[in-house]
């Protein structure tokens, strides 16, 4: 079965096409789809927009849609940036404007008050009649400095619970074990080998 991926990005789509590998479906980007565009991201929640998202592709396209959103939710500051994490800085930010930020914001804060997550919403629309959501958690904490080269958004700034190294020290085999987005996508897999 095709299912359709609420992104532009080929290397995200290929990347969860081969992820889902062996699970019956055939990950299809929005590529193939070239008068179809991407609804705002208006939602309070990462499931809620990951909900507009697949609700959109599957209207516009017919194909069961797929959508992700993620975001870092920080304790001390009440869960921000979450739905805002692409634009903490400015609507245009760079990912180290925001990581810069977010270290200003936590300045004087102890390492023990500084615990986080990364969140990924998956919304699968489409695929039968209701809509199902899938989500995973990666728990951390922010650290005063950033470190690393590897990964992208607040890799550098965030340390995986459990280790000394930041996300943007481990190598990308090992982040994409353990991440936010590899458990959700987990828990869809298990959901589509279910009902093949
Ligand atoms: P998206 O919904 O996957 O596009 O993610 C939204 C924003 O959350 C990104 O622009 C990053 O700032 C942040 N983010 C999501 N996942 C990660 C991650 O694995 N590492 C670092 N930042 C992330």
């Amino acid at each position: 079965m095709k299912i359709a991926l609420a992104t532009k990005n080929a290397g995200k789509a290929a990347e969860i096409g081969r992820i889902l590998e062996g699970s019956g479906v055939e990950i299809v980007s929005l590529k193939a789809f070239p008068g179809v565009e991407l609804p705002p991201e208006t939602g309070t929640t990462m499931m809620e927009n990951a909900l507009l998202k697949a609700r959109h592709v599957f209207k516009s396209t017919g194909l069961p849609a797929l959508a992700d959103d993620s975001g870092l939710e920080v304790d001390f500051l009440g869960g921000a940036p979450g739905v805002y994490s692409a634009r903490y800085s400015g609507e245009k930010a760079t990912d180290e404007e925001n990581w810069r930020k977010l270290l200003r914001e936590l300045e004087g804060v102890p390492l023990e008050k500084r615990s986080a997550r990364f969140r990924c919403a998956i919304a699968l629309v489409g695929f039968d009649d209701e809509e199902h959501l899938f989500e995973g958690v990666f728990e951390g904490a922010i650290a005063d400095a950033p470190r690393g080269a590897n990964g992208f958004g607040y890799d550098p700034v965030f340390i995986p619970l459990g280790m000394d190294r930041t996300a943007a020290e481990l190598a990308p085999e090992e982040k994409n074990r353990i991440s936010h987005r590899a458990r959700a996508l987990e828990a869809l897999k298990v959901f589509l080998s279910g009902r093949r």
